[in-house]
């Protein structure tokens, strides 16, 4: 029987996951990454079309040729749909009671039609990761779709070639991803999510083990690109101040400028400043100016404040107070942005010192004794597809209903590159408890991986404790190609099981550690004492190990492209990009000798001058690319 799927069909961008070995995990598409975008590209009339993130490039440079968003339509007529909705760059027809088209080279297409060619890029990018046919899904929609909106998300899912085993909310997904089937009966839920084109904030009651929406209310038009939209006005008045071109106008530079703004959001939720650079925007004017998370605070704050009225529309809907929640939950990449955090801790009362700072740190949980507790300790954007793949896992009959019994104490994990603990369960979770994570190697051709395991509540794997180590072989691989599942059972009576299994090979090695709850009280308070007390050189070893792990990255594999394309590049670039791969290397030799602490800001202007220098090489090497596969199709000689 082959394996269900879970796939999030999202307005922006689309995932897809699946369970193996009890580990729910998020698949990288055919590009490498776990997002894709849910947009496509029709080249020409003969059906060349592209999908994902080459077709989101083209998205301001071809734009009635490209199809975003499409979700907005699915499964609806003209009279259902808003004027303001329909103000898309591509052509859509939406007679009164007639369903929506998209007209594009003289073909008329339905949203499903649409969707369909995104789906088929998750399922066979989704086959070439899994190494076997994929036909089965659980596909998740907005709690609010209706039944015709859901049919035709069904109908989409069969368009490319897949079983639709089932529809699931997206609030509920989220909701199992976090574990919350867990929690006692008849607790309440708050989902705010808050992605790139839409929010929706969904009210959940846990009923005999099911989730049931008891309120939704949202805005179909609210969501991240409304703040890219702030950054780039906000730039292009910069770009005028400092005596350059008129952007609004030039499709390639708004593309230029749309990226740019993204990017910088991005990277300000984890940075307090950021350059923003965009050599060239016209052949003699380079722009480059800063911008503090305060500005962008302060350029976007009315956006998200829009997010309140929602969220106590659903609360009074509900007929609940704001004291019978339980938990709120965070979905949506845009939750990642500090702001957006302390909004929520604020509107539903979650916690109040972290609010001061605005420095809510991911994968924690606050909460304060009346209010419901601020839950993020799952991956905002990935938590809709993980649930539809622990839904998919149990129609499979993969997971049985657990018993509520008592709760860890203190966080269990395994050391990782550089010396850090990554958490598998987190403190306070509820056990029986089963979860996991997939790895892979930091070094090319590694024989095995040593799983150091550790309990503890802080950042550097050598201040928690170690519970035990064991190492699982395999085939020797380049880096990052062995895939490891390591997943972390703590039975009813705490007893901690650690798998480790290679997936390509299915070796396991299945370690019983001691009782993970068999800690005595002073210990757990010593151990938070200690983790509060350190937090902070703590939080700055983690920054500057993970950057150092990137930047070791980018230096190898721009070593390597200077090695492969050294003939096709003109010596003064050549100079250029050597120099910024040696100006990264300066500074990762000003690591302190126990190797985990450095100037983090120093590295990551550095790194990010290194970035900006390779574009063109990168752009070189898709070309190169892109070519050879021409060749490859004999399309070229
Ligand atoms: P989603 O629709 O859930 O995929 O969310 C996509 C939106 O999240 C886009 O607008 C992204 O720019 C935004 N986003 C992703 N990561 C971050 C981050 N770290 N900080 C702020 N926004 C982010």
């Amino acid at each position: 029987m082959s394996k269900i799927v879970g796939i999030d069909l999202g307005t922006t961008n689309s995932l897809v996951a699946a369970v193996d070995s009890g580990i729910p995990f998020v698949m990288p598409d055919s590009e490498g990454s776990r997002l894709t975008p849910s947009v496509v590209h029709f080249a020409n009339a003969q059906g060349h079309i592209l999908v994902g993130a080459k077709a989101n490039r083209l998205r301001v440079i071809k734009p009635s040729e490209t199809v975003y968003a499409v979700k907005r339509f699915i499964g609806r007529r003209g009279s259902e749909i808003e004027r303001e909705e329909m103000l898309v760059t591509y052509p859509v027809r939406g007679e009164a009671n007639a369903p929506i088209t998209i007209e594009i080279h003289g073909r008329a297409m339905t949203p499903e039609e649409v969707s369909a060619e995104v789906l088929k890029k998750l399922k066979t990018d989704a086959e070439t990761y899994l190494g076997e046919p994929v036909t089965r899904a659980v596909i998740t929609a907005p709690a609010y779709f209706n039944d015709a909106q859901r049919n035709a998300t069904k109908k989409a899912g069969e368009l490319a070639g897949l079983t639709v085993e089932r529809i699931v909310n997206e609030p509920t997904a989220a909701a199992l991803a976090y574990g919350l089937d867990r929690l006692r009966d008849k607790s309440k839920i708050a989902v705010y999510d808050l992605g790139g084109g839409t929010f929706d904030l969904s009210i959940l009651e846990l009923n005999e083990g099911v989730f049931q929406v008891l309120a939704t209310n949202g805005n179909t038009r609210l969501g991240g690109e409304d703040l890219d939209r702030r950054i780039i006005d906000f730039l292009a008045e910069k770009i005028r101040q400092a005596g350059g071109p008129d952007v609004t106008g030039n499709l390639s530079t708004m593309a230029r400028l749309r990226e740019a703004a993204e990017q910088t959001k991005i990277k300000l939720s984890s940075e307090t400043e950021v350059e923003v650079a965009l050599p060239f925007l016209t052949p003699d004017f380079n722009f480059t100016c800063r911008l503090r998370r305060a500005e962008l605070e302060e350029l976007t704050r009315d956006i998200i404040a829009r997010t309140r009225a929602h969220c106590l529309r659903s609360l009074a809907d509900a007929r609940l107070e704001l004291k019978d929640l339980d938990q709120v939950i965070l979905v949506g990449g845009q939750t990642r942005m500090p702001l957006v955090r302390q909004m929520v801790t604020e509107i539903f009362g979650c916690s109040e010192f972290e609010a001061a700072t605005g420095n809510i740190r991911l994968g924690e949980t606050y909460h304060r004794a009346e209010g419901p507790m601020l839950n993020t300790s799952q991956n905002p954007d990935e938590a809709v597809a993980l649930g539809a793949a622990i839904q998919a896992e149990i129609l499979a009959g993969g997971f049985k209903n657990l018993l509520l019994l008592d709760v860890t104490p203190l966080s269990l994990g395994i050391e990782t590159f550089g010396g850090l603990m990554n958490v598998i369960i987190p403190r306070n979770s509820t056990i029986p408890i089963k979860a996991g994570e997939m790895f892979t190697t930091a070094a090319d051709h590694q024989p095995n991986m040593l799983i150091h395991v550790l309990q503890g509540e802080r950042e550097r794997a050598s201040d928690n404790w170690s519970l035990g180590k064991f190492t699982i072989d395999f085939e020797r691989a380049p880096k990052g190609v062995p895939r490891v599942g390591v997943q972390f059972e703590i039975d009813a009576n705490g007893i901690l099981h650690v798998l480790a299994r290679d997936t390509k090979s299915g070796k396991q090695t299945i370690v019983e550690m001691k009782s993970a709850v068999d800690v005595s009280d002073a210990d757990v308070q010593r151990m938070v004492e200690e983790s509060v007390e350190h937090a902070f050189e703590d939080l700055k070893a983690r920054q500057w190990v993970e950057a150092k792990m990137r930047a070791r990255d980018t230096v190898l594999a721009t070593r390597k492209a200077l090695a492969d394309f050294a003939t096709d590049m003109q010596d003064d670039y050549r100079a250029e990009v050597e120099a910024a791969v040696e100006a990264v290397e300066r500074v990762l030799t000003t690591e302190d000798p126990n190797g985990q602490t450095g100037n983090v800001g120093e590295l990551k202007t550095a790194h990010a001058r290194l970035d900006q220098a390779t574009k063109p090489l990168a752009d070189l090497m898709m070309d190169k690319a892109m070519e050879a596969a021409l060749r490859r199709r004999g399309a070229i000689q």
